[in-house]
């Protein structure tokens, strides 16, 4: 299912991510290569209700984002940019919850790069639950975090997930492009 999935997803996209990231949960000693690709279905005017504006982790190595998300994170990333010794994390463990958020020293709303450790966070979890993973992390994503059972994946993603950075020179010539000519 995972690998049926990623294949599609790689032909539709045309096999190049729009860029590469290093990836990982606390819990994990290595970095790993995560690849993003970006597609309009998730960007923020998409017209797909349940893809408009989010991001998704495939498996553990393909995260697919919007293209108006690829261009905020390129431009967080030009301004402050992470590396393997500085990742990003969740301030707060808690993309959503700005009281956590501001006892943390943060500020209320998440960036960009914030949400990408999120994602990293979640790219664990293919690798302990196999093919389990999209059933169950897909059918609790949208419930988002908080204090229920259903959401421990989500509160696990952004409490785990590490961010390292952009692989230098793996961004996309069209993402290049978009950055340019806005
Ligand atoms: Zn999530």
């Amino acid at each position: 299912m995972v690998n049926w999935l990623l294949s599609w997803w790689l032909r539709r996209l045309g096999g190049t991510p729009c860029f590469r990231i290093y990836g990982k949960a606390r819990v994990e000693s290595d970095w790993r290569i995560v690849n993003i690709y970006a597609t309009p279905r998730r960007n923020a005017d998409s017209r797909w209700p349940l893809w408009r504006g989010t991001c998704i982790t495939w498996t553990s190595d393909v995260i697919v984002v919007g293209w108006d998300f690829a261009e905020r994170l390129l431009h967080e990333q030009s301004e402050q940019p992470a590396c393997r010794e500085r990742p990003v994390e969740v301030a707060g463990g808690r993309l959503g919850d700005w009281q956590r958020r501001v006892a943390a020293g943060a500020s209320s709303q998440c960036s960009a790069s914030e949400v990408l450790a999120h994602e990293c966070g979640h790219t664990r979890q293919p690798l302990y639950l196999y093919d389990l993973y999209l059933p169950l992390v897909g059918a609790v994503t949208l419930f988002r975090e908080g204090p229920h059972w259903w959401n421990y994946f989500e509160n696990q993603a952004s409490e785990q997930g590490l961010f390292g950075g952009i692989v230098n020179g793996s961004v996309c010539a069209e993402l290049m492009q978009r950055i340019k000519d806005h």
